[in-house]
């Protein structure tokens, strides 16, 4: 079942709030954005957090300053100009929970929680907290979708 993704500028608007300050990560190479993204999905945490995940995710660079998430083939593709941490894992967030399996919105509660903990790990408690803060001043729900738990 298709369902609308009504969250997804409200998600835009939390994550612009909370990073705008963030700074571009150092990568310049292909191969070293990959590396990333294999750094992360080789992490026990990733698989055991994220029971539905790939074990695989490819990394592309593409023209632009946007990012996408493909979840058919497992990929990301983000604009050099967007290359910073927080777009890598919000990227991520969209293959880490499952996305392929039912219909749910591909910014509802799922993604956001799958989101909210890849923060937390990987850029800490003040970056969780202050994305928490925004994603409830942007009215991002994060309750529902209860076939999608997190693992313990
Ligand atoms: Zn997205």
């Amino acid at each position: 079942m298709f369902r609308r993704d009504t969250q997804r500028s409200r998600v835009y608007a939390a994550e612009q709030a909370a990073f705008r300050d963030a700074q571009l990560l150092p990568i310049r190479g292909h191969l070293a954005l990959q590396d990333l993204v294999d750094e992360i999905t080789g992490e026990r945490w990733w698989l055991s957090t994220f029971p539905q995940a790939p074990r695989h995710v490819t990394a592309r660079f593409r023209r632009g300053g946007g990012a996408t998430a493909w979840v058919f083939n497992n990929t990301i593709t983000i604009g050099r100009q967007a290359l910073m941490s927080w777009v890598i894992l919000h990227e991520l967030a969209h293959l880490a929970y499952g996305a392929r399996t039912v219909g749910r919105a591909s910014h509802g509660p799922s993604f956001c929680r799958a989101y909210l903990a890849l923060v937390e790990h990987y850029l800490g408690e003040e970056a969780v907290a202050k994305l928490r803060r925004c994603m409830t001043d942007s009215n991002v729900s994060l309750a529902g979708e209860p076939a999608y738990r997190l693992a313990e």
